[in-house]
């Protein structure tokens, strides 16, 4: 499979065009591998680079078809693509990153659920439920107490679909589709592994982050490795993470999120079988990023060095409070000037209040060190927009 370097006929079809697609892609053309995306919006990331770009519904299943049909390969940067197009695109010879079947286990997460159990895989105590009602009736009836986590099965994104149900009331206005009920977990640590598997059956595990709250807006500020645990505990998420990707038969990438409970126990939270934002820092920090190792699977290649370079942080960037329409940064002088730090910029077009239009990395000789740069860099450059005649 070495011919799929600097091969012409050799081709990666990418169902998703944002900025995971643009990362991965980066590492592409840095190797000479060529990509072909697809994403509902003519804007997005991945116009660029690419052999082909197709506007359309990744989610479709003839489009997905039509448009990853007689590629070597298939990648994702987005859950929701059709899996059964997936399925088929296996079936007439196209490798998937990741293979369907593990894809529709992870696209709903009572069935994510039903599948750590089935397997002793640690993860919150649960149980699924056909709609709303179903939770409102165990909750009347004494089964379940308050507080618990009611999750969406299917379709949430970044917290929507997620809530901590603390009083009654609460649950009267849950929409009755399908979800999942959890304990609500006393977490000391949110954790986050990635694997990547290879066709040939090897594995590379990335080293544990630790992801850190903004204490008032209670979104991730900065992602950090290493992360402040004993070895020995960074082992066992390691070797749980490896289970993980194992069981589920993933190719390519699994980003592991995990729970460090108080009492000193992990329990996956959910997992995504892809690049993720947790994983970012990979690009400076570590020997091999996480893009390069989807690459390296993707094309036969095989996995390189997960090694940490050196202590890394990742802050985002996003967009300012108060701003809305054609984004433009203030403070880049500044900002580029502070030492270690990398700016990578997505290449979106729009900014509103807290979109994600980026990421900064720093590097340093410590963790501390690495987050002050990160942080400085962060706050000198500011995500606006012109003002609009
Ligand atoms: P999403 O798919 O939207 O990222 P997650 O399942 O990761 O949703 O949940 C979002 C956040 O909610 C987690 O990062 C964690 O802080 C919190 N959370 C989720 N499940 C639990 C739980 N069982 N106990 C405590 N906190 C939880």
């Amino acid at each position: 499979m070495s011919s799929a370097l600097a091969n012409p006929n050799f081709e990666i079809a990418l169902l998703g065009g944002g900025q995971l697609g643009k990362m991965f892609l980066a590492e592409a053309l840095r190797m000479d591998v060529g990509v072909r995306a697809l994403d509902p919006d003519a804007e997005a990331p991945c116009r660029w680079g690419v052999r082909r770009f197709a506007v359309g519904d990744f989610t479709d299943y003839a489009t997905v078809m039509e448009f990853a049909r007689g590629a070597q390969a298939a990648v994702i940067e987005i859950e929701t693509v059709n899996v059964d197009a997936l399925a088929d695109l296996e079936a007439e010879g196209v490798r998937c990153f990741p293979p369907a079947a593990a894809l529709r286990t992870i696209q709903n997460k009572g069935a994510q659920k039903d599948f750590w159990a089935a397997n002793g895989l640690p993860t919150s105590h649960y149980e699924r439920f056909d709609a709303a009602s179903g939770l409102r009736e165990a909750v009347d009836s004494g089964r379940w107490t308050l507080p618990l986590v009611w999750k969406l099965a299917q379709g949430g994104y970044d917290g929507f679909g997620v809530s901590v149900i603390r009083h009654r009331s609460e649950l009267d206005g849950l929409p009755e589709q399908p979800c999942v009920a959890e304990t609500l977990v006393d977490i000391a640590e949110e954790i986050g592994v990635i694997v990547a598997r290879h066709p040939d059956g090897s594995t590379a595990v990335f080293p544990p982050v630790a992801m850190e709250f903004h204490p008032v807006a209670n979104q991730v500020e900065f992602v950090v490795c290493p992360a402040p645990l004993p070895a020995e505990a960074l082992a066992e998420a390691e070797q749980l993470a490896r289970r993980a990707a194992t069981e589920l038969g993933i190719l390519g990438l699994l980003a592991v999120e995990f729970f460090y409970t108080r009492d000193g126990r992990w329990l996956i939270n959910e997992v995504a079988p892809r690049p993720h934002n947790s994983g970012h820092l990979s690009i400076e920090g570590c020997e091999t990023s996480q893009f390069e190792q989807l690459l390296r699977c993707a094309t036969g290649l095989p996995l390189g060095s997960t090694a940490l370079r050196q202590p890394t942080v990742m802050a985002n960037v996003v967009g300012a409070e108060g701003f809305r329409g054609p984004v433009a940064y203030e403070g880049l002088d500044e900002a580029l000037s502070v030492p270690g730090c990398h700016l990578h910029l997505y290449g979106k077009t729009q900014t509103r209040p807290f979109r994600k239009l980026g990421h900064w990395t720093a590097v340093g000789s410590s963790v501390n060190e690495a987050r002050s740069r990160a942080a400085a860099a962060r706050d000198a450059l500011k995500a606006q927009s012109t003002p609009q005649s």
